[in-house]
């Protein structure tokens, strides 16, 4: 028998630093191979992608131009004469992890086996569209940061990834790590920035790059609500990165986690509509 919690954060826990080491059922690991197929070859995928960013640029302009505009719920208020800030995610929002994804596949071990040794060859490639993106936000000014749940001890490795593309990169301040003992919210991080910047978009590929875990941990059902509820924000000053591959998305299909992988699978099944 699989750990409990095992199977069902196997995806969704990926790259955020918890710790499920197991031998993984290789055809479960399997079941992701679409997914990560269509995000290293799918030319949709790629477009898609140049696409968000392209929106994103034009939306910073407007964001730029109007003092009173705020990206951040956190933010609310004497932040007019704050100096502009962007705010993005990493994993999937800036660097592409999908080689090692790619790599649990073929070896049917999950995360993390291969996780730290794949952050630290700082090999990941850039995103489509997010090069051009940062570089025309760097060149307008803007301070860019970089907010992520890669663990502290990751952050060496993450740095040399990002200078490693040419991205713009200010000093170590503008990377924000989770430590050990902090939670996955990314609330309280927001605000720190938005403390000293007016954060004009945020960036990401997961629905708590945007909002609390208080509100994204939910059952899909409700948690499909959040888009619409959020529907002023998309596009103008949220951009979302689609993940197809892994993500709370996933977990938020279980009403309780699943004790084993083949139950995992019989959930999965369950909730297609048809
Ligand atoms: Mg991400």
């Amino acid at each position: 028998m699989k750990s409990l919690r095992h199977i069902s954060l196997l995806l969704f826990i990926v790259f955020t630093g918890d710790s499920f080491a197991s031998k993984d059922d290789k055809a479960f690991q399997e079941q992701s191979m679409l997914s990560v197929l269509y995000v290293q070859t799918a030319t949709e995928f790629a477009a898609n992608n140049i696409q968000t960013y392209a929106n994103a640029k034009d939306a910073l302009l407007k964001g730029l131009e109007d003092s009173s505009w705020t990206a951040a719920l956190e933010q609310v208020d004497n932040f007019e004469d704050k100096s502009p800030a962007i705010i993005l995610d990493v994993d999937e929002t800036v660097l592409d992890n999908s080689n090692f994804q790619a790599r649990t596949i073929l070896s049917g071990l999950s995360y993390p086996n291969g996780w730290a040794e794949w952050v630290n060859e700082s090999n990941a490639g850039a995103v489509e569209g997010v090069h051009d993106f940062l570089h025309f936000a760097d060149k307008k000014g803007v301070k860019i940061y970089y907010l992520t749940n890669r663990l502290e001890s990751f952050r060496e490795a993450t740095k040399k990834n990002i200078l490693k593309l040419g991205l713009p990169f200010e000093d170590d301040a503008v990377l924000l790590m989770r430590s050990e003992e902090n939670l996955r919210d990314k609330t309280d991080r927001r605000k720190n920035i938005a403390n000293e910047n007016r954060i004009v978009l945020i960036i990401g590929d997961q629905l708590t790059d945007f909002i609390s875990t208080k509100e994204a941990y939910v059952f899909h059902t409700e948690r499909k609500k959040l888009a619409k509820k959020y529907s002023d924000l998309w596009g103008t000053k949220w951009f979302l990165i689609t993940n197809p591959t892994y993500g709370r998305w996933e977990l938020s299909i279980y009403e309780d986690y699943p004790s084993s992988e083949k139950e995992a699978i019989e959930t999965r099944k369950k909730t297609l509509i048809q």
